[in-house]
């Protein structure tokens, strides 16, 4: 058996056909996103699907074997960067252009492709990932939090997902770590993400360059958006107000995390995304050091770096996808 993993993103779609007992990638392609509504966007998905498992079944993906080829492909799983509904209908999906109104995602694939589909959160496709084929393999229970642009989260209980009443389970950037601090992406005050997500360390940034406090932060990235090596850069170079931004970021995570791990008593929680993987093992020893390690504090839970990079969508869409062949 084999099953297709689908990653939809603002740039561009990803799709793997992937052996799910072992997660190994049999065949890949990708698209750019298409700019012009959400019926390009499902066509392109599709036609993308239909693209893949024939470079995979007439032997002309990379490295395909025999095998590989003789496997029907049986299942699609799709990760959405928004909100997804219980039925796999998407309600909001601010990062891609065009959806104003909810798309009925999973109904418009089966449809299209006659297979089974399953649509989830790609936040939470990446933690399932981490949980079977990263480092979260061996728990039962686990958080994934990747510190990207945004802070998202996504949490295993007793090997499965949980998605929630709306399905916001696991979105732990908005949880309240300040009382009437800096405003968040979503227009609330003090959440996790505005402390530790690149987007709220560059609009505090840019916000003390303008107040009379340069830094290097605003420097190095100049006018384009300030990146994670920026980040990485700056703390490098000593500049004082990256390293008081990234203090903050961790005081931020080792609440939230430190308060979450408490209330599952969990045991491990990893910690992914692109902000996180350049800074590395030393962001998390300050996480798990820090005087605001929520709840019982570190001693009662480990952090470890995620595994799985750009490819934790995918690979987890896919995983999910094998999910409903098994299920
Ligand atoms: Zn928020």
């Amino acid at each position: 058996m084999s099953v297709v993993g689908v990653d939809l993103g603002g740039t561009k779609i990803l799709a793997r056909v992937v052996d799910p007992a072992t997660g190994r990638t049999v065949g890949r392609k990708k698209v750019p996103t298409p700019k012009d509504g959400t019926d390009a966007v499902m066509s392109a998905v599709a036609e993308l699907v239909r693209d893949v498992t024939a470079s995979v079944a007439d032997g002309t993906a990379k490295g395909v074997s025999a095998e590989d080829a003789a496997e029907a492909v049986t299942a699609v799983g799709v990760g959405v960067p928004g909100l997804v509904e219980a039925d796999g209908t998407v309600s909001r999906c601010p990062n891609i252009p065009g959806w104003d109104q909810p798309v009925a995602v999973k109904t418009i694939l089966e449809a299209d492709l006659g297979l089974p589909v399953v649509v989830s959160n790609d936040v939470n496709c990446g933690a399932v990932a981490e949980h079977r084929l990263g480092a979260g393999r061996g728990t039962d229970d686990l958080l994934a939090v990747f510190v990207g642009t945004g802070v998202g989260g996504g949490l295993i209980i007793n090997n499965q997902l949980v998605v929630g009443e709306r399905g916001m389970a696991g979105e732990i950037g908005h949880l309240t770590v300040v009382s009437d601090g800096r405003i968040c992406g979503c227009g609330e005050r003090g959440h996790l993400e505005s402390y530790a997500g690149r987007a709220g360390i560059e609009r505090e940034a840019r916000r003390l360059h303008a107040a009379g406090r340069p830094n290097a932060l605003v420097e190095l990235a100049g006018e384009s958006p300030i990146k994670s090596r920026h980040l990485e850069q700056a703390l490098a170079a000593g500049d004082e107000v990256a390293h008081q931004l990234v203090d903050d970021a961790v005081m931020a995570l080792a609440i939230g995390i430190g308060n979450v791990a408490t209330l599952l008593d969990l045991s491990r929680v990893v910690v992914g995304g692109g902000v996180a993987d350049k800074l590395g093992r030393p962001f998390l020893e300050q996480i798990m050091g820090s005087p605001d390690f929520g709840g019982f504090g570190p001693q009662v839970c480990t952090l470890e770096l995620a595994q799985h990079l750009d490819d934790a969508g995918v690979l987890g869409a896919a995983l999910l996808a094998a999910d409903l062949i098994e299920n």
